[in-house]
């Protein structure tokens, strides 16, 4: 049967690298009914909104999206459609890997963390106030009940994936009392999940061990704030930000996303790299319990690369999208 997903292309870039990774679905044989949606800057000069209502209730009715980059108007008072959309459908777990591809010249062979984000609160919580002229304040709101989830669903997908390791990422030994609550939490966790290893690690420590020693890191857990920063700092150690991928995974909602922008200076021109929004779906596909036909597109992207196949110019080739994609399908049509 054909699985129902909701496909929101984006901006810029979007349309471009969703219809590339439309293709290359499609040659993987896995059968699914795209319900096409718009949603960002573009769909806010025509509607007054970045996300009409059909959107949100599109992901809500068939659970699962696959979302390409999207724009903020700015300075107009519109709010980011993915933080409203992790809030609205309380996605609260980022998951990044941090993957190196053969070929790319990754800093490390053999990189394969991922990286796990609170993805509701702290800094991010929007707690801010000028307390007066030339003071700012902002508030890092830290709480055991989602601390709690998010080191669960870390040691979850450990032991779902095969991993031998979570270790924590923090700033207790200056933030106390909010990253120490982190830390008691991850704890407690840990007690629960015996056959995987826990291991806690001070997140200036972590950005030199990643640069460092990348492949020696397995899965990681930690709050917003260092989440965003590591995970930039982590798809800068495989090849960019055209190669990650993302999902934002909640209870009853997922949301797979290139974390890529909107790329305005390529947009239209046949350039962008679509290979970050075609593993966000690979990474749907073993959510929906298509892993075969993740694995064939995995194993292709792999195996393209090595191999020396066409790549887009933000990797060092000529290939347009186009040939990009042409050169992947057939390779995932014969896989
Ligand atoms: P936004 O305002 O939407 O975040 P941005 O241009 O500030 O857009 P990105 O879109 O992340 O930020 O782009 C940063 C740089 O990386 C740009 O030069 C862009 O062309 C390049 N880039 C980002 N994604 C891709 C991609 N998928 N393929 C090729 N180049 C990319």
């Amino acid at each position: 049967m054909a699985h129902t997903i909701t496909l929101i292309p984006g901006d810029g870039i979007g349309p471009e690298v969703a219809d590339a990774t439309r293709r290359v679905l499609e040659a993987s044989g896995v059968a699914i009914d795209w319900e096409v949606h718009n949603a960002g800057a573009e769909v806010a000069e025509k509607r007054g909104t970045t996300l009409p209502e059909e959107v949100l209730e599109s992901v809500r009715r068939n659970t699962i999206a696959l979302k390409g980059p999207i724009g903020t108007p700015i300075g107009k008072g519109f709010k980011s459609v993915n933080v409203t959309l992790r809030q609205k459908l309380d996605l609260y777990a980022n998951v990044r890997p941090v993957k190196s591809l053969p070929g790319l010249e990754p800093r490390f062979e053999g990189t394969d963390i991922v990286i796990v984000r609170e993805n509701t609160e702290d800094l991010y919580a929007g707690l801010e106030l000028m307390i007066m002229p030339g003071i700012a304040q902002s508030i890092k709101l830290i709480t055991a009940q989602a601390c709690t989830r998010i080191c669960e669903y870390a040691f979850d997908y450990a032991e779902r994936m095969g991993r031998k390791r979570v270790t924590v990422i923090h700033k207790a030994n200056i933030m106390k009392l909010s990253d120490g609550l982190l830390l008691e939490c991850f704890r407690k966790v840990a007690q629960r999940h015996p056959r995987v290893e826990p291991h806690e690690m001070i997140v200036d420590a972590c950005a030199l061990q990643m640069v460092k020693n990348a492949n020696k890191i397995d899965v990681l857990v930690t709050e917003n704030l260092y989440g965003d920063i590591l995970s930039d700092l982590g798809a800068g150690l495989v090849g960019g930000l055209g190669i990650v991928p993302g999902a934002n995974i909640g209870e009853s909602a997922a949301v797979f996303e290139a974390v890529h922008g909107t790329a305005p200076d390529i947009a239209g021109k046949d350039l962008a790299n679509p290979t970050a929004l075609i593993q966000s779906a690979v990474m749907m596909l073993h959510h929906i319990g298509e892993s075969r036909a993740a694995e064939r597109i995995e194993a292709s992207i792999i195996a393209h690369f090595r191999e020396g196949g066409p790549r887009t110019p933000d990797l060092g080739g000529s290939a347009s999208t186009r040939e990009y994609t042409d050169a992947l399908c057939k390779r995932v049509a014969s896989a």
